[in-house]
């Protein structure tokens, strides 16, 4: 069990390439942190920079109160699993998970008991005679966690250790890994560049693009309250809508206007978008969810000063809901409605857009 903190931490490649740039996380004891982003943003990099397989270039890394800029990785007390597993091919199922333990000389009789423990947490008791290659993906993800489990690590790092699965039996191993989480009551620090993966495991979840840090928080204030048009677009299953417009105000109230489209901004945007001094005329980025847009006539009833016009082009069923293409003045808008609700292609559809839900961003600044 430990703490980290990771104190303005960079990773500058051959002098040229910048894929960590001044990275600042505290992450708790305990907590389930996941860094998430598009292949490329320094995820990996920055988790090899904890585990002390990548030099750090500049900045300090914490374990504890320990600074482990020059701890050596096996003095560090941290395990790393890896998306391939790296379980060695010629020992069985107990060899490979007892390997660690007696290169480190631990009695015989406490290895055993290690890996039995490990074994039934992860429920592969029976399989610990086999070899890696008479075990299914799922059963060999479950050896390389047992691999980390019994050195009864400070610190748990995973590198997109789910992504050679398929999608089926990922979605179960995401659960198990979270509830391996609150058995173990240890830190862990997981890398996926999956939205979905990091959204329903992570106590909280750091985005990052280009080596950045864009947004550390819980899955529902990212959710909820993305800070940039990029967290914004990333986070969230199917994607956020983008509409581009203007700020209209007229008569004491402010407007969203795209097309023939007046969208009424409710008190509280409004009032942020007089504060940061947006006049009439000014482009702005409109934000809206798919589950955020209504086309029931009592919500557009309720809803009626952020209601819009657009032609439906196409609906997708998905059973309960139906996701429903519209073309809005020549922009495209996804609403998720009931599927009783759907409409036939090329029709004229009025659309609801709840207020309290819609997002504002600058067009130059993305934020
Ligand atoms: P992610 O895990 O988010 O996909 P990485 O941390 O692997 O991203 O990579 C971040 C950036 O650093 C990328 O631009 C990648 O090409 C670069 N990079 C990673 N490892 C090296 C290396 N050993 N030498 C040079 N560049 C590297």
């Amino acid at each position: 069990m430990a703490s980290l903190n990771l104190k303005n931490v960079y990773k500058i490649f051959d002098e040229k390439v910048t894929a960590v740039n001044d990275f600042n996380l505290e992450i708790k004891d305990k907590e389930f942190i996941v860094l998430v982003g598009p292949s490329g943003c320094g995820k990996s990099t920055t988790l090899r920079m904890i585990a002390g397989l990548e030099e750090i270039s500049q900045g300090e890394v914490y374990i504890g109160d320990e600074q482990v800029n020059e701890t050596a990785p096996k003095d560090r007390d941290i395990a790393m699993v890896f998306q391939n597993y790296a379980l060695y091919p010629h020992m069985t199922v107990f060899q490979n998970m007892a390997f660690g333990l007696k290169l480190k000389k631990m009695p015989k009789n406490e290895i055993d008991k290690r890996v039995q423990e490990a074994a039934k947490i992860l429920e592969i008791e029976e399989l610990l005679d086999r070899k890696p290659k008479a075990l299914s993906g799922g059963q060999r993800q479950r050896v390389a966690l047992g691999r980390a489990i019994v050195r009864d690590p400070k610190v748990f790092l995973m590198d997109e250790p789910l992504s050679n699965l398929d999608a089926k039996l990922r979605v179960v191993m995401r659960t198990e890994i979270a509830k391996l989480h609150q058995k173990l009551q240890t830190t862990f620090i997981y890398v996926t560049h999956d939205q979905t993966e990091a959204m329903t495991m992570g106590d909280r979840i750091v985005v990052m693009k280009d080596g950045v840090i864009n947004q550390v928080d819980t899955p529902l204030n990212l959710y909820n309250n993305p800070i940039n048009l990029f967290v914004a677009g990333f986070i969230g299953s199917p994607q956020m809508n983008f509409l581009q417009g203007k700020i209209e105000v007229k008569n004491n109230s402010t407007f969203f206007v795209f097309g023939e489209n007046y969208i009424q901004l409710p008190e509280d945007k409004s009032s942020i978008v007089n504060e940061k001094g947006y006049l009439s005329g000014s482009e702005m980025i409109m934000g809206i969810r798919p589950e955020d847009i209504f086309n029931d006539s009592a919500t557009i009833e309720k809803f009626i000063k952020s209601s819009i016009e657009g032609k439906v082009e196409v609906t997708e069923i998905m059973g309960a809901d139906a996701s429903l293409f519209v073309d809005i003045d020549g922009q495209n808008l996804v609403a998720r409605v009931e599927s009783s609700s759907q409409l036939k292609p090329n029709t004229m559809t009025k659309l609801a857009l709840n207020p309290a839900k819609i997002h504002l961003f600058d067009k130059q600044t993305e934020e």
